[in-house]
């Protein structure tokens, strides 16, 4: 934690059994709920996709922090660049929504939490604190490539009819240009897709924070904060699939409490 540039901003907390991170600058968001679970000390994660397993400590923490399983938003992530919109829907039975392959999810109602799971992967929460909405994204560097952030942003402001310096950009942990090493057939496909590719590639090294941050930018974010955390460098607290091969997923949660 020392090591991090912004040390106080984003801060470790736990709540029973289960550790996750925060952001300082979006506590004070009237309603809204945030999380970036670690990966747990000494339990198994779930699939909680499935509805008659029985509920994990990532589940047991958001009902701590007064969210109901049947509010949660699973997406089949498949590193796409997808963005779906969501309502929410009381279907008598269901505990949990899964929403069919998607890799970004834009609220429409309060009460909504969207998951994104991830292992290495970044992900991205989009908040718009006035209309009280959410755009959550999965971005690894396919989806990245594609240019989700860009798409779900796009459709997050055509949606909310809002300008983007309204918005507030929060970016997880996920693996940064300290580790993440790529062949480079990425770089060609980076290059082929017109993105920035002479400065977000350092030799074999790249920068996937960077290739998602260009995109905010490009159309018009000024108010994004980093965890600045690589999953790579700290697997003590993070999981990271290049790293470790077969992992569980980190949570990232969040939404407004209807
Ligand atoms: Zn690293």
């Amino acid at each position: 934690m020392r090591m991090l540039p912004f040390p106080r901003m984003f801060y470790q907390d736990q709540l029973g059994s289960t550790s996750f991170f925060r952001f300082r600058e979006l506590e004070n968001i009237p309603g809204f709920i945030h999380l970036f679970t670690c990966r747990p000390a000494d339990s198994v994660m779930t699939d909680a996709g499935k509805s008659d397993e029985v509920a994990s400590p990532e589940q047991i923490l958001l009902e701590n922090l007064g969210v109901e399983l049947e509010q949660l938003i699973f997406l089949r992530q498949v590193h796409s660049a997808r963005v779906v919109s969501h309502r929410l829907t009381c279907s008598a039975g269901s505990r949990v929504t899964e929403v069919e392959s998607a890799d970004g999810v834009i609220t429409l109602s309060q009460g909504q939490f969207p998951v994104i799971r991830t292992a290495d992967c970044l992900p991205i929460l989009i908040v718009l604190p006035e209309q009280r909405r959410l755009c959550a994204l999965h971005a690894g560097w396919r989806g990245t490539r594609d240019r989700i952030t860009a798409k779900g942003l796009g459709q997050f402001l055509e949606l909310t009819g809002v300008e983007s310096k309204e918005l507030v950009v929060a970016l997880g942990p996920a693996i940064r240009k300290c580790c993440y090493e790529v062949g480079p057939e990425v770089r060609e496909q980076y290059e082929e897709k017109g993105h920035d590719s002479e400065h977000l590639f350092i030799g074999t090294h790249f920068d996937l924070i960077q290739a998602n941050v260009n995109q905010l930018r490009d159309l018009g974010v000024s108010q994004i904060v980093d965890s600045g955390m690589c999953t790579s460098c700290r697997t003590d607290l993070f999981y990271s699939y290049r790293k470790e091969g077969e992992t569980g997923r980190m949570w990232t949660a969040a939404g407004f409490l209807s």
